[in-house]
C-alpha cells in the first residue's frame, strides 16, 4: 500500500503529507516525513495503529522531538503526534494525577509543585511531552519519571489498548519495559508536600541545569547515556560521559554544523546550517575516540530516525 492519504481512508483523521520534521524537533534538523497524523480519539489513534500495522507501514511516536535526531533523508512512514486535546488533559484527584501523553511536562512539573504534590520537581527543565519522558524515562541526579507512576495506559503495535500498572513496570536509567509503542495516558502517585518548599525545589534544580547545560542552543540534552557499573571500568565510579568525552580532549570538535559543546562535553550543539549528518558524525567520532582512549563503549542517548 502506498504510504500517502489512501492509507489513511476512512479514518476520518487529521493528517498532514510531506512534512519538514526538523522543526519539530529540538535538533531543528532533518528531512521529511510522508504522513504526519494527529488522532483525535483513543478509539481513532488504535484503528490508525492497526491500519499502519496490516499494510506493514512503519510508524514513529513524535513527542516534543527534545531526545530525537531524524535523518536528513527523513522517514518512509506514518509520524504519530498525540497532540489533540484529548491527549492534553490532565485531572487532580487527591495525590493522584492522571495526565495525557501530550501534556507539557515542564507544566505539569510545576502545576503539581503549585497544588502541593511532590515527586515530579525532580523534572524541571527537562523538555518532554509526558509520553516522551515516559519512554525515556527521563530524569537525571535529582530522580526520574518512573518512580512516581503508578499506571500507564498504552497501545500496542496492531492496536490493542491496555493499561500497565506499578507492580509489573520496571523503570531504570534512561529505560522502562514499556514495550508497548504508543504511550496514552500516566497516572501518577504523588505526595503531599508543602508548595512553596516545592516551588523552591523547582527553581533550584532549573537553575542548577541552566548554569551547566546549554539550555539554549539547539541540542536533544546529552547524547550519550553514563557508562553503568557494568562497563569495563576499573575506578569504583565509572566516569561520566561527559568526563569521557572531556578527558579526551573533544570539547569544541565540531564537524560541519554539529560541534561537542564546549559547555557540557555531553551535549553536541546544531549551529545555523548543520545538518543531521553533522551531528551523526561527530557521534560517531565520540565513540571511537573515547573507545580508543578509554575502552568505553558510549551508547547513545538520543534517539535517531529511522
Ligand atoms: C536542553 C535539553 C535538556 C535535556 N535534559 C534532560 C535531562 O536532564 N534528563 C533527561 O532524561 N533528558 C533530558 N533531555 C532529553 C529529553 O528532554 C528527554 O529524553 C525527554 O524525555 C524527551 O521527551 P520528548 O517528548 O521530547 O520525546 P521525543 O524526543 O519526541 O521522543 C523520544 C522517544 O520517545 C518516543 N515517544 C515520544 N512520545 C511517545 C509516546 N507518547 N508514546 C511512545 N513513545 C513516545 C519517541 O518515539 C522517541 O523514541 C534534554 C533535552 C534537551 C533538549
Amino acid at each position: 500500500m502506498p504510504i500517502d492519504s489512501t492509507l489513511l481512508k476512512d479514518l476520518n483523521l487529521r493528517h498532514e503529507c510531506d512534512v519538514h520534521l526538523g522543526p519539530r524537533t529540538w535538533y531543528g534538523v532533518g528531512g521529511h516525513a510522508l504522513i504526519v497524523a494527529h488522532p483525535s480519539s483513543v478509539q481513532q489513534l488504535s484503528a490508525l495503529a492497526a491500519r499502519c500495522h496490516d499494510a506493514s507501514v512503519p510508524v514513529y511516536v513524535l513527542g516534543s522531538g527534545a531526545n530525537l535526531l531524524v535523518a536528513d533523508q527523513g522517514v518512509q512512514g506514518v509520524v504519530v503526534c498525540l497532540d489533540d486535546p484529548c491527549f492534553e488533559n490532565i485531572d487532580i484527584n487527591g495525590s493522584t494525577v492522571t495526565v495525557g501523553a501530550g501534556f507539557n511536562l515542564a507544566k505539569l512539573v510545576l502545576e503539581t509543585a503549585k497544588a502541593g504534590l511532590g515527586g515530579l520537581e525532580c523534572l524541571a527543565g527537562i523538555p518532554a511531552s509526558v509520553g516522551g519522558a515516559v519512554r525515556m524515562n527521563a530524569g537525571g541526579s535529582f530522580g526520574d519519571i518512573g518512580q512516581a507512576i503508578r499506571r500507564v495506559m498504552v497501545c500496542g503495535a496492531s492496536g490493542q489498548v491496555y493499561y500497565r500498572d506499578r507492580d509489573d513496570l520496571i523503570f531504570s536509567y534512561r529505560k522502562t519495559n514499556i514495550v508497548a509503542r504508543y504511550i496514552l495516558e500516566v497516572e501518577f502517585e504523588l505526595v503531599r508536600e508543602d508548595p512553596d518548599e516545592l516551588m523552591r525545589q523547582v527553581k533550584e534544580i532549573f537553575l542548577y541545569k541552566k548554569v551547566s547545560q546549554p539550555l539554549a542552543d539547539h541540542s536533544a540534552g546529552c547524547a550519550f547515556k553514563n557508562p553503568t557499573d557494568d562497563a569495563h571500568i576499573p575506578d569504583k565510579k565509572p566516569p561520566t560521559a561527559g568526563q569521557l568525552i572531556d578527558r579526551a580532549g573533544l570539547k569544541g570538535l565540531r564537524i560541519g554544523g554539529a560541534e561537542v559543546s564546549p559547555r557540557h562535553a555531553n551535549f553536541i550543539v546544531a549551529h545555523p546550517g548543520c545538518t543531521a549528518n553533522d551531528i551523526l558524525a561527530v557521534i560517531e567520532r565520540v565513540q571511537d575516540q573515547v573507545s580508543k582512549r578509554f575502552g568505553v563503549v558510549l551508547e547513545r542517548e538520543v534517539v535517531v530516525w529511522p
